[in-house]
This record gives structure tokens, C-alpha cells and sequence, in this order.
């Protein structure tokens, strides 16, 4: 296949080098990503600023662009215009740290599947459940194979896969579990500090997240030892509450 990596990490992140590592061996790989980190940027897309573009290096080993944009802008750039050829599918990552339960939303690794998904391409986001510096290679091996699978799965258009993968060795991983999104939320701490006019300031330095869910939701398995795959859409509605809504009468006067 021909394929479009991207991350949120930026381009020259150790995750997204071992993922196009492991999926050159068998595929085109094209690399379009954002020049510097765009960690929780979400799905947003860049407007009000020109969106600049670079080419890899040839010691990055990749061909492609660096970006000065968002991991969405990055994929819609990319086939809309960058790629000399269309791709079939899009991988997002790997992402340092877990892209689980409400961080979804605010995942760039996520939002550049979605983003994916939604062009019509297949898609998966992979991510590497720890924060500190780490081997990717096993979780870039697991998403190539992922990869190749994809065409027997049957993932329908405009859903991608969120693929999380635990920081264990292998014989501690416990296998592969279809999961949903979890409802695990996160609890932020910020600091308050003072910068050099005595103005005070506020940093995010931390958060925690719940582990709210069964065993077949995203969190929960992940940190059972599960490698875990969600499908993902993009459709936020709430089905219930809009059955429920449709069955009132509302009266707003029109
Ligand atoms: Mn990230």
C-alpha cells in the first residue's frame, strides 16, 4: 500500500521514526507532520496563519514534509496537495503516552486518524502507554501487522482505529482486545508561579487519569496488558438523548 504517517509528536519524534521503520519493509511510506510538537492540540486546523513546509531531511531517512501546522492540517495538506500520488491509508504515531477515554478529544495522534477517516482513507492512531523515553519498535511491529490485516477487517469508511499499546515486554503482554472508549477523565493539577513582573501564572503539571470502565474499555484492558483497538467516528451525536428529544414537544415560539 501507500501510506501517509503523521503524528502529534512532530516529525522528528522517536515513535513516528520506528513506525516508518517498520512499515517501509512492505509499504510506500510518505511523511507529512507537524515541524515541533502538537501534543492535545486536537482537531483543530490552522486558518488565520500560512502553513509553511519543509522537506525531510535525508537523515531522518523519510520522504516528506515537516509542517508548521496542526497534525489535521497536516493530513488534509498532504492529499489535497502535498502527495504526488494518493495513499490508501493514514497511520497516526506512535504517540508517547496512552490515547485513552476522554483523551480522544483532545489527542492530535487521534484527531490526524479522524481526520483521515473522514478524507474516506482507512486510518489507525497508535499510541505508547508511558510518558518516559521508550523502545517503540514493538508497538511500530504490532501496527504493521495491524496494517496488514486492515483490508480483511472491514472497518467501514469514515471509521478509523485507535490502536494503544502497553509499555511491557511481550511475553507480559496478554494479547489483543476490541475495547470501547472508556469513560476515564482526567483530574489536572496547575501550579501557580509568579514571572519576573509579579504577575501570577498558571502551568498544567500533571494529570491523573480515572480508571472508570470494564475490562473492555480502552484504559481498563490497557492497563490489564491488553494491546487494545477501538473503533473510532467522528459522529458526536447521542443517540438516546435524540430519540428521547424527538419523542417531546418543544416549544421555543416557532
Ligand atoms: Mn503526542
Amino acid at each position: 500500500m501507500r501510506l501517509l504517517l503523521t503524528n502529534d509528536d512532530g516529525a522528528y519524534a522517536p515513535g513516528i521514526k520506528a513506525l516508518h521503520q517498520a512499515l517501509a519493509l512492505e509499504h510506500e511510506v510518505w511523511v507529512v507532520a507537524p515541524e515541533t510538537e502538537q501534543s492535545a492540540v486536537g482537531h483543530a486546523i490552522t486558518l488565520a496563519y500560512p502553513i509553511r513546509v519543509h522537506p525531510l531531511t535525508t537523515e531522518s531517512g523519510m520522504q516528506g514534509w515537516a509542517v508548521t501546522g496542526t497534525p489535521a492540517d497536516c493530513v488534509k495538506l498532504a492529499v489535497r496537495t502535498l502527495l504526488p500520488q494518493p495513499v490508501q491509508m493514514v497511520i497516526s504515531g506512535i504517540n508517547q503516552g496512552a490515547n485513552v477515554g476522554v483523551n480522544l478529544l483532545y489527542s492530535g495522534t487521534v484527531s490526524a486518524a479522524t481526520e483521515g477517516a473522514i478524507l474516506g482513507l482507512g486510518a489507525i492512531s497508535v499510541s505508547l502507554d508511558t510518558h518516559h523515553p521508550a523502545d517503540f519498535s514493538q508497538a511500530a511491529d504490532i501496527t504493521a501487522r495491524l496494517v496488514a490485516a486492515w483490508p480483511g477487517l472491514g472497518v467501514p469508511p469514515g471509521v478509523s482505529l485507535n490502536l494503544n499499546v502497553p509499555a511491557l515486554p511481550p511475553e507480559e503482554i496478554k494479547g489483543v482486545r476490541f475495547t470501547r472508549q472508556s469513560t476515564a477523565s482526567m483530574r489536572e493539577t496547575f501550579l501557580e508561579r509568579r514571572d519576573p513582573r509579579g504577575h501570577v501564572y498558571y502551568w498544567q503539571a500533571g494529570e491523573v487519569m480515572s480508571t472508570d470502565g470494564d475490562g473492555y474499555t480502552d484504559y481498563p484492558a490497557l492497563l490489564e496488558g491488553y494491546v487494545t483497538i477501538t473503533p473510532v467516528a467522528h459522529d458526536l451525536t447521542h443517540d438516546p438523548t435524540l430519540a428521547a428529544l424527538g419523542a417531546r414537544n418543544l416549544d421555543l415560539g416557532l
